[in-house]
Formats: structure tokens, sequence, C-alpha cells
């Protein structure tokens, strides 16, 4: 059994507005916002707005309505930062490489030949993630 989910996670205080992100854009079902500490450039995390701890706890109802953002918003950062294609990663617990316990789905744009940056690396500047949210935004739809 999955531990129990913990409302006080950062993503979650995101969702309620209650910590500050670079927002991409929002629908019933979720949040897309960058990575503050973005593994390529682009790097935008999609999380769902029911309180799930990772894929392992997630009603597969729920996942189901969700996913379908994943998808539009991974197409959409393709397209907006011209990539050649993406990685999508989603880590469960501590062991799998987990760090913040609210289900999250990376997606990275990726470029041929080119190596992600380790995870954990600098706290990128608000501007270059604010700039990046709305390239990726325009691009929803294309
Ligand atoms: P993980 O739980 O390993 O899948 O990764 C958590 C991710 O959340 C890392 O890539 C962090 O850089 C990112 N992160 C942590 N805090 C924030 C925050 N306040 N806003 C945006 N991204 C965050």
């Amino acid at each position: 059994m999955s531990p129990a989910y913990d409302s006080n996670n950062i993503f979650a205080k995101i969702l309620r507005g209650e910590a500050p992100c670079a927002r991409v854009c929002e629908d019933d079902h979720s949040l897309a916002f960058m990575d503050i500490m973005p593994r390529a450039p682009g790097h935008v995390l999609v999380i769902p707005k029911v309180p799930a701890r990772n894929m392992l706890d997630m009603p597969a109802g729920a996942l189901a309505l969700f996913m379908p953002s994943v998808q539009k918003i991974a197409i959409a950062a393709k397209v907006a930062m011209g990539a050649d294609g993406l990685s999508i990663l989603q880590f469960n617990e501590s062991a799998g490489g987990q760090v913040v316990f609210h289900l999250h789905f990376h997606i990275l744009p990726r470029w041929s030949g080119v190596e992600l940056r380790p995870p954990g690396g600098p706290i990128e500047n608000s501007e270059t993630l604010a700039a990046a949210a709305a390239k990726i935004a325009a691009a929803l739809g294309t």
C-alpha cells in the first residue's frame, strides 16, 4: 500500500495558489507549469488536480481524464521549443527517483545528440521560465 498523500507538498501548494509557479495552462483536470530546475529548455511539469501521491495511488478513472492533458502539453512543448523529440519521465517513491510527492509528468524537449542536464541543477531565473511558459502556451492547439 502507498504511504498517505501529504497535502503540504509544494505542488499541492501551487495548486491551491499558496506558492508561485510559471504557469503554462490549466483545465478541469490538470495544471502545467515550468520546472524551476530545468533539465532541458522548455522542461514542463504536468500535474493532476486530484490529490494523488504518484501513479500507484492515482484512481484509474482520474488518470484517464488527466492523461490527454499530458499529451496536449507534450505536443505544444515540442512545437514551441522546436525540439527533435521529447522524453516524458515520471518517478514513483524515493527509490524510483521521486522527490515531490504529488503525481507529475516531466515533459522534456530533446534535440538529437544533446544529453539531459542532471537533476537538481540550478534554479532558472523567473523571466526565462515565464518566457518559456508563454511560448508553450501559445503553441497549444497547434
Ligand atoms: P521528481 O519528484 O524527482 O519527479 O522531481 C520533482 C521536480 O520538481 C524536480 O525536477 C524539481 O526541479 C521540480 N520542482 C521542485 N519544486 C518546484 C517548484 N516550486 N516549482 C517548479 N518545479 C519544482
